[in-house]
């Protein structure tokens, strides 16, 4: 799916009018020139007033500094050192040269400048850059894998590079680096396209959540206005981005989040999933959004047998089982059918998955994303003759009384799903919001007493800080911490200037952008889950990590071990 889509994307680059990088190298100047948004979303929208329409997909999102939708799974993946490579060759100069003009200015990009400026009466000779350039080679990166990879990802970026000016040479090694920095997200590119096409904000939102896509939508704007953004529509085969759901305090709060009742679901622990059906022709859509049709052909079967309706998008939630016990599998176990292209019908086996639906979107064509929950589910149970263990309905209760509520999240847990859904009864649908009518209920999990055994330096404002801290558990086999992971959330400026100063004289060693640090700093994190880890020495890894309380009256000696790590995993398997 993703590679269709950017298969579009890229047909852009053959018609397109050929832009100047310059013009775009520009813009980034004005824009990081001020900190006020309505003044970024002026300059943005002027620059989307220039821009041939076909051009829009692309500019809308190098503008943010992406080359790819946030919702692709694709990341560009180049490592810092392969940064520093590809300028040494670009300007002929030392490695150790260019960290030195990184360190100075604590930036790639304006690392790069510097050096580039220096050379610039030497050597190097500009050929106009394009924008389509720029894009066209970028998006081959990923695309180089095995012996030779990095070699052919320094030739892409160097051949940018040599025709770049010192200015455009910043711009592009931050965009590489994911961090552009000229503080436009996707709130501002909505705001400037709503702007510079005169068309509604909240009109450019709608399109822009039945497509996924500011690029599109903007290419339509400029194109069509706001009669063209009407007609955007929620289209079979293209996903619309899910709904997402906020934190319950507990129960009983979540009853009064509702409105005094509300619909309690068991949550399930699987892969959430988006059945497009067309007669006889289904696709199944990630979260992400990409399409595991071929990964999953039993829901493709199940979707063709049990949905009664010619043209339909459900939602639901896939749920790897164990043949055996019947209980449902961690997580990482389906992820592994998510990514099996190849012997399908084996893993099936080994990992069959049962269908649990509980929203439906649209029915015979017509969207259903305003109308109520509970019409919602009612619509939804018209159209499903489910296979009973194999494709059905989330269970469901519609209660203002909490015992009821707590009833249904105690029967989840004790059957392994993961806690329960509340949902507001009267809300409508709202793709890619994360919405206070859906919130969810489980389990805190045991904190964990964790060493900082390094630290990254912050970005922008928090430069003069340390920005997210290397989270260290005691291996006690090896006598030593070893890695579970990153963290950076749960932390104010004042505990970052704080823990900078206490961190500070443990350094052991300083690279660019990360120190490593003596393992003396304790921190109580809080995580949602301990997943298995290959990245991570210590083979785990936490799932959204957060400090919950700087340690102070903790030393290394009371920070918890990696059996103690080993065996949450295993309870939570349980
Ligand atoms: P979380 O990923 O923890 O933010 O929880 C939200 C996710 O729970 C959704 O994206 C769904 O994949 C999943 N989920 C499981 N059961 C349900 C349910 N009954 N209703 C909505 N979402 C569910």
């Amino acid at each position: 799916m993703l590679r269709l889509r950017l298969e579009n994307i890229n047909k852009v680059k053959i018609k397109a009018k050929v832009m100047d990088y310059s013009k775009l190298a520009e813009v980034y100047t004005q824009l990081e020139g001020t900190t006020k948004k309505l003044e970024k979303r002026d300059i943005v929208a002027d620059f989307f007033k220039i821009c041939p329409a076909e051009q829009l997909p692309i500019v809308a999102l190098l503008v943010q500094g992406r080359i790819f939708p946030n919702w692709a799974e694709t990341e560009l993946g180049v490592a810092e050192n392969i940064m520093v490579k590809t300028l040494a060759k670009t300007a002929g100069l030392p490695e150790k040269e260019i960290k030195q003009e990184i360190r100075k200015f604590g930036d790639l990009g304006e690392g790069a400048e510097a050096v580039f400026e220096k050379k610039k009466q030497a050597t190097l000779a500009y050929k106009k850059l394009t924008i389509n350039k720029v894009y066209e080679n970028l998006i081959k990166i990923p695309e180089q894998s095995g012996s030779g990879a990095i070699e052919l990802k320094v030739a892409l970026l160097s051949e940018l590079l040599s025709s770049a000016t010192p200015k455009q040479a910043k711009y592009v090694v931050r965009t590489v680096m994911q961090e552009m920095r000229v503080g436009v997200g996707e709130g501002i590119v909505r705001e400037a396209i709503a702007l510079a096409f005169n068309v509604e904000p909240g009109l450019v939102e709608k399109a822009h959540n039945v497509t996924n896509d500011f690029g599109e939508v903007a290419k339509i704007a400029k194109k069509s206005g706001k009669a063209g953004l009407e007609k955007l529509k929620m289209e079979l085969g293209r996903p619309l981005k899910p709904m997402l759901a906020q934190k319950a305090k507990g129960i009983e709060e979540a009853i009064k989040d509702m409105g005094g009742k509300a619909a309690f679901e068991i949550k399930f622990d699987g892969m959430r999933i988006q059945i497009h059906k067309k007669g006889d022709e289904v696709t199944v859509f990630t979260r992400r959004l990409d399409n595991v049709s071929r990964q999953f052909p039993e829901i493709v079967e199940y979707a063709k047998k049990c949905l009664k309706a010619n043209k339909c998008i459900v939602e639901g939630e896939a749920v790897g089982t164990d043949p055996k016990t019947k209980r449902p599998l961690a997580f990482q176990k389906l992820s592994r059918r998510i990514k099996r292209k190849y012997d399908i019908e084996e893993l099936q086996k080994e990992i069959p998955v049962d269908v649990y639906l509980f929203d439906i979107m649209m029915l015979d064509g017509k969207s259903l994303v305003e109308t109520a929950f509970e019409e919602r589910r009612k619509k939804l149970e018209s159209i499903v003759k489910g296979i009973k263990g194999k494709f059905q309905f989330a269970d469901q209760i519609v209660t203002g009384n909490a015992k009821e509520a707590e009833k249904l999240y105690n029967k989840a847990l004790k059957m392994g799903h993961e806690g329960v859904m509340a949902k507001n009864l009267k809300s409508p649908y709202t793709p890619g919001s994360r919405v206070k009518h859906m919130e969810k209920i489980k389990p805190e999990m045991e904190t964990l007493d964790l060493a900082i055994i390094g630290a990254l330096w912050g970005e922008g404002r928090r430069k003069k800080w340390m920005g997210s801290f290397v989270l260290g558990v005691k291996d006690t086999d090896r006598g030593e911490f070893v890695e579970v992971g990153k963290v950076a959330t749960g932390l104010t400026d004042a505990d970052l200037e704080e823990l900078t100063k206490i961190l500070t004289p443990n350094i052991t060693e300083e690279h660019i952008k990360r120190v490593e640090l003596m393992p003396k700093v304790i921190v109580e994190v809080g995580y949602e889950e301990i997943q298995r880890s290959p990245t991570y020495e210590s083979g785990f890894a936490l799932r959204f990590p957060r400090v919950k309380t700087i340690r102070t009256d903790k030393g290394a000696e009371d920070a918890d071990t990696l059996d103690k790590v080993e065996r949450l995993f295993n309870m939570q398997k349980k």
